[in-house]
């Protein structure tokens, strides 16, 4: 399978960016049918370049992410990126579950630290990896794989020294085995924009780094989204939600067309991809990609 750096480096200067999206295990029969016969399907009509599928709170769906990324890539053809994190786990049983996907024919990983399930803080297993950097290391000494990272625009939550300190982290954990990066959602591209350049000219940092978007489409999913991983919202689009309470279409409409001028203003600034989070739906990250003219 093509590996994910590869993409970025074809598409490099070509003024095409790349489209990837993000998908969760499904953890019912039921749904892992929607999403390999409805889903899936739907997204790749839209040509994306990769998807990616994530390993759950605590590593708690080690089996059901690795089974859909290899069913997904075995049977579409498309290249996939899997997450794995270190939270619970030993060096050896990370390495495990690394190995259990080479041997299913995974070659792109997304090293993360994860966090623990709940609301508690991280804590680092007798054992263990304590930081994503660590795992990225490991991955890149194994050797005959591709490792992505993640990125906080607006600084990691959980980072007391700061934004800067994290995104300092951040190039380390490029540095340590890290071949690109994908970011957390945000809804202010200010936040994206200060990272980016930060990042370039400021850490040096050469791999490409994709922002994360995710089109708002429920009130249900905005308080939710924002609580776990702390996007916060910019006063005019708090107040443009205040108005369409209790107007779900009107605001999955206007989720799509927030979503697509974030994605305009990014592509401007020279991103190199955009790293769609779907929720395992097609419709609204579709729209989004057709309004851009990147189908
Ligand atoms: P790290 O890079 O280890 O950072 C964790 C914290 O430690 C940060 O606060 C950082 O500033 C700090 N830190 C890093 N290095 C050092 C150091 N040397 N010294 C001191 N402090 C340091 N979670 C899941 O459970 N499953 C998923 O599938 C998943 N997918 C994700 C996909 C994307 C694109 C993103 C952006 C996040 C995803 N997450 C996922 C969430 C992520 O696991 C959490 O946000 C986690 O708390 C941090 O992960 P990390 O890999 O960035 O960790």
């Amino acid at each position: 399978m093509k590996y994910v750096r590869d993409i970025y480096a074809a598409r490099k200067g070509s003024g095409r960016p790349l489209v990837s999206f993000e998908l969760f295990p499904a953890k019912t029969e039921e749904g892992e049918k929607t999403l390999l016969e409805r889903t899936i399907p739907a997204l790749l009509k839209l040509r994306p370049d990769f998807c990616s599928v994530t390993y759950g709170a605590g590593g708690g769906t080690r089996d059901r992410t690795l089974a859909a990324v290899e069913r997904i890539q075995n049977q579409y053809g498309v290249p996939m990126l899997c997450h794995v994190t270190c939270v619970n786990a030993t060096v050896e049983q990370t390495s495990a579950v690394v190995e259990d996907a080479v041997r299913r024919g995974i070659s792109n990983f997304l090293a993360l630290r994860g966090d623990p399930p709940g609301a508690g803080e991280f804590q680092k297993t007798p054992g263990g990896f304590e930081f994503a950097s660590e795992l990225a290391a490991s991955l890149r000494a194994r050797g005959g794989l591709c490792v992505g990272v993640a990125g906080f625009p607006e600084g990691h939550m959980a980072c007391k020294a700061g934004k800067y300190a994290d995104w300092q982290y951040l190039k380390r954990k490029i540095d340590a085995g890290g071949d690109f990066v994908l970011t957390q959602l945000f809804y202010d591209n200010a936040f994206f924009l200060e990272f980016y350049e930060y990042l370039n000219a400021k850490l040096g940092v050469t791999v490409p780094v994709s922002p994360g978007v995710l089109p708002l489409f429920s009130f249900a999913q905005i308080g939710h989204i924002t609580k776990l991983c702390g996007a916060r919202l910019p006063d005019a689009l708090v107040k443009r939600l205040a108005e369409l309470e209790g107007k779900d279409e009107a605001l999955a409409a206007f989720g799509v067309e927030y979503a697509t001028r974030q994605c305009e203003e990014l592509l401007k600034a020279g991103v190199p991809g955009l790293h769609l989070y779907t929720l395992n739906k097609a419709r609204y990250v579709s729209q989004v990609v057709r309004n851009l003219g990147l189908a």
